[in-house]
């Protein structure tokens, strides 16, 4: 144990049985800046250590009584960490090394100089400066490597508490981690897994190639999603992210799993209720609908033009109500997985010439060019819902006519790409700004500029679209420049896995 000083000042004890060594020594380290204490015998000076922090001893080798060497045993054994200095008159070289042996620090010939002295102290202050620095270096490691456990232990507990799933992988897709709430959600017995490559431990092949892929830096999107049930019936959305290190460079996986069951019940009770609501409306308005027409077409005859404008705007807007009603059934249906279960094999060309010519009509009554350009090369036929498919191009060739101004050209042209047959509807309207673009495909999105204001529609249609399009294995991208005109393009994968076979 290091002596205490209460004082920031070291002390030092002079132990020599000669009084002008004693005096000498004390008015010269007084005005270094010791404490100075002094005995003249051996046993004197131990009882002062008993008594007071003492850094340095200066001890006298030959003194009557206990001599030098017994006294720094008996400080040795006090406390190892005081520098003793001899003062000794026989100063040879075996005294000086037995001293040395022993545990002293240093020694000085006497007589000495006051010079000398102070350069042996000078020499004795600042080890005992440095010992203390490195003690204080050494203890505030020490503090930093506990704050870091308690850290890291902290994070620990932190992961291990959360009520999501957490699931880490290294680059390989091995299991680095997995938190109690990942392994209840999968149905994984504790202390399993850390290892293993993830496919070892898991049974969705989605989820396994989500987390394979994100662990060795493949997947673009971020943060990458997917959903998927487990065997006891749980809804489950797992996102990840890649690990990245100082460089940039991918470390593996970081997933989370959140159980959306709840989410989804709710979500199918609310569709539940949409699509019961509307079936129990649709009757009774096509009902007035009908009636508000015949009505209209008797005040013809009558010419009463205030109530024939007031009947024909209530028989426009249940028309509106009734195409919301229809819109919201097909999305129920979709949601319902309700569609596309009746596949068939389709020629397209000839599906969409039907639809094209029953368009013709609506476009022109704004004076609207609408063709189909159709390739040179035969169309391969296609297994899909002919009627999910008219609804598709129904509701694109629908906007293509009601967002271009009268006198616009619509066309919809076919192609053949690698494994997928592409469909565009392109149109020379109003076109649509960019940050509308992302939300098109959502419910009830409807742009609103002033030219839109007077074009009636429900913000379903895309969203209808966009749900077939996922059911039928295919997909839709859009292209526009407002005042110029929009593209969007159907792409549908050309399949015969499920055509009759002849
Ligand atoms: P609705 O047409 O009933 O409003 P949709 O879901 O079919 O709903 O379309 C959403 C919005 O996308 C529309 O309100 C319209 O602003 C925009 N839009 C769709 N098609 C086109 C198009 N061909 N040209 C310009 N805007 C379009």
């Amino acid at each position: 144990m290091k002596p205490e000083n209460t004082s920031n000042r070291l002390s030092i004890l002079v132990v020599d049985d000669e009084e002008s060594i004693r005096e000498g020594s004390e008015r010269i380290l007084t005005r270094m800046g010791y404490q100075v204490y002094k005995a003249s015998r051996g046993s004197e000076g131990l009882e002062i250590l008993g008594q007071h922090p003492v850094s340095i001893v200066l001890l006298d080798l030959k003194m009557p009584g206990m001599d030098g060497m017994e006294v720094l045993g008996h400080i040795q054994r006090l406390n190892s960490e005081i520098l003793v200095i001899i003062i000794t008159g026989y100063a040879t070289l075996e005294t000086a090394i037995e001293a040395m042996k022993q545990g002293a620090y240093d020694f000085i010939p006497k007589p000495f100089e006051p010079d000398q002295l102070r350069i042996v102290i000078k020499r004795a202050g600042e080890r005992i400066r440095l010992t203390e620095e490195t003690e204080k270096l050494a203890q505030e490691r020490q503090r930093n490597l506990a704050d870091l456990g308690t850290e890291k232990s902290r994070i620990r507990t932190i992961v291990e508490s959360l009520p999501n799933g957490v699931l880490v992988t290294n680059v390989q897709g091995q299991v680095a981690l997995m938190n109690p709430a990942f392994q209840w959600l999968m149905g994984i017995e504790e202390g399993t897994c850390i290892g293993e490559p993830i496919d070892d431990c898991i049974q969705d092949n989605g989820f396994c190639q989500l987390v394979n892929d994100i662990s060795a830096g493949k997947e673009q999107s971020l943060p990458a999603t997917y959903e998927f049930t487990t065997s006891d019936e749980k809804y489950l959305l797992a996102s990840g992210r890649p690990v990245l290190g100082d460089e940039g460079e991918c470390l593996g996986a970081v997933v989370n799993l959140v159980d959306i069951t709840a989410m989804k019940v709710l979500d199918r009770l609310k569709s539940e209720f949409v699509a019961k609501v509307s079936h129990e409306l649709r009757s009774p308005l096509s009902t007035i609908h009908e009636q508000l027409a015949l009505v209209l077409k008797d005040m013809v005859e009558n010419e009463s033009p205030r109530d024939q404008y007031l009947l024909s705007r209530a028989k426009e807007k249940t028309q509106g109500l009734i195409s919301l009603i229809g819109d919201l059934l097909d999305l129920s249906r979709i949601e319902a997985g309700n569609v596309c279960i009746d596949c068939k094999p389709v020629k397209l060309d000839e599906l969409l010439k039907s639809i094209v010519d029953f368009m013709e009509i609506r476009a022109s009554t704004k004076n609207q060019g609408l063709k189909l350009v159709l390739p040179d090369e035969q169309l391969p036929v296609i297994s899909a819902d002919p009627r999910a498919l008219e609804s598709v191009f129904g509701n694109l060739i629908a906007n293509a006519i009601n967002y271009t101004p009268d006198g616009g050209a619509i066309e919809v042209g076919i192609s053949i790409v690698p494994e997928k047959i592409r469909i565009e509807v392109s149109d020379n309207g109003f076109g649509i700004e960019a940050k509308d673009i992302d939300n098109i495909f959502k419910r009830f999105y409807r742009v609103k500029n002033e030219k839109t204001r007077f074009v009636t529609g429900t913000g379903l249609g895309l969203p209808i679209v966009k749900g077939l399009l996922d059911e039928l294995g295919g997909s839709i991208q859009v292209q526009s420049e407002p005042s110029h005109g929009s593209t969007f393009t159907v792409f549908l994968p050309i399949s015969t896995s499920n055509l009759p076979q002849n």
